[in-house]
């Protein structure tokens, strides 16, 4: 767990609009590598709290590519396994995405995060050479996933990771949840990735991705939605004068180089927010407005870029309070 991302998860700033001053409960808890930040407003049985920090470590322990006993963990060993409904249900959103964003979002790029290991990567390890990128990348592909009932098989020397996807899907499930125990109004926050639970309004922040110590990028007023952000910005390292992030690019097996450092997508469906901002961060505005109009994706985006702009779709430009100084904002068509 890095320090940067916990003060991302800290400083995605939600003032609730109505009712300053009311109870409210808040707990945080830590999984699927981040730390999860529950806020309660009204209703709820006791517990539900509880539950839900629960149903994240369940569906952490299934995800998560380093247990090695867990539903991924074991597709990941054996190249083949039998796993839950849930998860068969994920990998197949994940397929969709995949094919929706031409392989953009590819959730079988485990083979590269391992070479490249941002994570622990420091400016004196030697970046990986192009022939080793390309040796490892002809092990990457989401063709190569192939789902028969609740059996999922893998191509030789492949390995699925659905870090990309699954705490949006996660904070869907936590959603559906939180309102079977009662609960009316919520903010599940899950390191940045935030599901607005009830009809109450928000006022969400989204970091501005080259400002000091979290600072905001923008404001806008928002309700019962997921809002996803894939950055640049909380891991990475610069080697002369290039960041490398931990977003790839399953094109070039490298992270990607877009011009982007931020992209927000919001949404009903939190799983497909999470996948689409990783995906339209390695696409770039164009390519990421034509998928968006093919598919009539019923989502809005939020794209900021290395110089200065901020694009954002029409369904949101109007509510955005850009607070950054040095940004330019721009309704896309
Ligand atoms: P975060 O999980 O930090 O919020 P993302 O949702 O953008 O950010 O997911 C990034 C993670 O997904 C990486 O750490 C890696 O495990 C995996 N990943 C990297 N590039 C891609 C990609 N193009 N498609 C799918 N998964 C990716
Ligand atoms: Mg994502």
């Amino acid at each position: 767990m890095k320090r940067s991302t916990f003060l991302m998860a800290l400083l995605l700033l939600m003032l609730s609009l109505t009712g300053c001053g009311e109870q409210q409960r808040r707990e945080s808890h830590f999984a699927m590598d981040t730390y999860m930040e529950l806020t309660i407003f009204q209703g709820g049985e006791d517990g539900a709290e509880q539950a839900c920090f629960d149903l994240m470590d369940a569906y952490d322990d299934a995800l998560s590519i380093t247990n090695r006993l867990g539903d991924v963990g074991r597709i990941n060993e054996k190249g083949t396994a039998q796993v839950s409904a849930d998860t068969v249900s994920l990998i197949h959103t994940a397929l969709e995405m995949a094919r929706i964003t031409k392989g953009a979002f590819d959730p079988t790029l485990l083979p590269l995060k391992e070479l490249w290991n941002i994570a622990e990567r420091t400016e004196e390890d030697p970046l990986p050479k192009a022939a080793e990128i390309a040796s490892v990348k002809a092990f990457t592909g989401y063709e190569g996933v192939s789902v028969a009932g609740e059996t999922v098989t893998l191509q030789e020397g492949m390995g699925l990771d659905l870090g990309a996807i699954a705490k949006g899907y996660v904070a869907d499930r936590c959603a559906e949840l939180l309102l079977k125990k009662g609960v009316k109004e919520a903010i599940i926050n899950m390191g940045g990735n935030v599901r607005l639970v009830g009809q109450r309004e928000f006022n969400v922040g989204v970091i501005d991705p080259r400002g000091q110590n979290g600072t905001l990028l923008l404001t806008m007023a928002l309700s019962d939605c997921s809002i996803v952000t894939s950055g640049d910005y909380e891991r990475f390292v610069e080697v002369n004068g290039v960041r490398y992030h931990h977003i790839l690019d399953p094109e070039t097996g490298s992270p990607a180089q877009s011009g982007l450092c931020s992209v927000t997508v919001i949404g009903k469906d939190g799983a497909m927010c999470d996948a689409l901002s990783t995906a339209f961060f390695v696409l770039g505005v164009e390519d990421s407005m034509k998928i968006i109009k093919e598919h009539r994706l019923p989502v809005e985006t939020i794209f900021a870029s290395e110089d200065g702009r901020v694009a954002a779709t029409a369904g949101i430009g109007e509510k955005i309070n850009l607070k950054a100084q040095g940004y330019t904002l721009e309704v896309l068509k």
